[in-house]
């Protein structure tokens, strides 16, 4: 069994996930978005405290919130960065995102060293997250689903009432809102849904309210 447990960070007001298996105590860190000092150590204290061994790092894409602190947790855990194919020239380009967010500062490209795709399965302890390829807000934006404990970890494909921006290089508004509904609302109505920003969801409340999918 998987557990969910949620880091809301300063930047973006990104939601950082560590999903882990209590009893294998083994981790996969999402979407890492810590620029504090205060950010790091509340990651690491978790980490050490449940007694987890961190054995994967998912982007569920390489918009620079999801990604600016992959360097950091890449080199203290030993693991490699694993994200979509399709996203592997917004990892090159950082810094010229982080102008255009109006964030100061150089960043380290980064090269995805494991390039996940459709189908593919990610082993954590027992437990399993499966790549669902939902392009749209980015080309290589991909969702985690866990099937056998009820949750899929969106990144900005979905939120709560809305769906991720398709302005930004490479998205496309369209494909998106195919995506959502071929990939997502074919899932379980009582799915919990863990957006890159905002609260949580169910892809039943999505499909019964959400204004941009009907
Ligand atoms: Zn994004
Ligand atoms: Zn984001």
């Amino acid at each position: 069994m998987l557990k969910v447990a949620k880091f809301g960070f300063y930047m973006f007001g990104i939601n950082t996930y560590v999903v882990y298996d209590p009893k294998a105590k083994e981790a996969a860190i999402i979407d890492p978005g810590m620029s504090r000092k205060s950010e790091f150590e509340a990651l690491e204290k978790f980490i050490e405290r449940e007694g987890l061994k961190v054995t994967h790092l998912i982007n569920t894409h390489l918009h620079i919130d999801h990604a600016i602190s992959d360097l950091w947790v890449k080199q203290k855990y030993g693991i490699q960065i694993e994200a979509h194919g399709d996203d592997a020239p917004l990892g090159k380009y950082l810094t010229q995102q982080a102008q255009s967010f109006g964030i100061p500062g150089e960043y380290v490209a980064i090269e995805i060293d494991n390039k996940l795709k459709e189908g593919d399965v990610i082993k954590v302890g027992e437990g399993e997250l499966k790549v669902l390829h939902v392009p749209g807000h980015s080309p290589g934006s991909i969702c985690l689903y866990d099937k056998a404990d009820g949750f899929v970890i969106v990144g900005d494909t979905l939120f709560e009432g809305s769906i991720g921006r398709s302005d930004l290089p490479g998205g496309n508004h369209r494909q998106l809102v195919d995506a959502i509904k071929n990939k997502l609302l074919t899932l379980p109505k009582d799915t919990a849904v863990y957006s890159g920003h905002g609260n949580p969801t169910t892809i039943g409340k999505e499909w019964d309210t959400n204004p941009y999918l009907v």
